[in-house]
């Protein structure tokens, strides 16, 4: 396998016309995969999902959302008890600090209610710009865009940018595609979830293969 080209060449204004409809056709109703009923379980679940996978994450939160079903229950929690919960997922003592904060928070200064807007969003403990534009895209279908590791690698293996930081590929994103951006983001995460891969991209059975950048840095020798 060549090595995997850091910065290939940036698609054209009709390919990532093309890319923008593939995507909507191929994933035309996709949601998260992390599991929750109400507003709060999905912002603990998002939050909990920072540098660990959706699966974990599903198997943690049962049990946590039984002990702690409101915000609540959870700004009164006990630390060690949260952390005993969700001591499996990566960066768990930070994230047990911040799900009580966070709660305290939405009790004290939100009249316990999670506010459905970005700006207020991030100023909850542990929750930055990509969690808070998760939570909206999701909860509410809003037209905005938000990069994790699979939508960068994604991003970037197309031509659809050339940014260094989450943040500027979420804004070249925004800029390129404009409109159904959260359809777009719920593509990209589970294309390059299960598609194209960070290892062994399953290149040959890819519906975006005639307009990647990449795929010749998969390709054998
Ligand atoms: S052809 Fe390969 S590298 Fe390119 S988008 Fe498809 S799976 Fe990813």
């Amino acid at each position: 396998m060549k090595k995997e080209q850091k910065f290939p060449k940036l698609a054209t204004k009709d390919e990532i016309t093309k890319i923008k409809e593939l995507f909507l056709k191929n994933y035309p109703d996709s949601v998260t995969e992390l599991n929750y009923s109400n507003l709060f379980e999905l912002l603990v679940a998002v939050m909990l999902s920072a540098q660990c996978t959706d699966k974990r994450v599903n198997i943690i939160t049962p049990e946590l959302f039984k002990n702690y079903p409101t915000a609540k229950d959870m700004a009164n929690a006990d630390i060690e008890e949260v952390k005993e919960i969700i001591k499996s997922c990566s960066f768990f003592n930070n994230k047990a600090k911040n799900l009580i904060a966070l709660s305290k928070m939405i009790v004290e200064e939100f009249n316990n209610e999670i506010p459905l807007d970005q700006k207020k969003l991030i100023k909850l403990p542990g929750v930055g710009q990509k969690t808070a534009n998760v939570i909206l895209i999701e909860y509410t279908g809003a037209n905005l865009m938000a990069v994790d590791t699979h939508v960068f690698r994604v991003a970037h293996r197309l031509g659809l940018s050339k940014a260094k930081s989450a943040k500027d590929t979420e804004a070249d994103l925004a800029k390129k595609f404009k409109t159904n951006l959260h359809q777009l983001h719920q593509a990209m995460v589970l294309f390059g979830r299960y598609k194209c891969k960070a290892i062994n991209p399953e290149c040959e059975d890819c519906f975006l293969k005639d307009l990647c950048k990449s795929k010749e840095s998969f390709k054998a020798v």
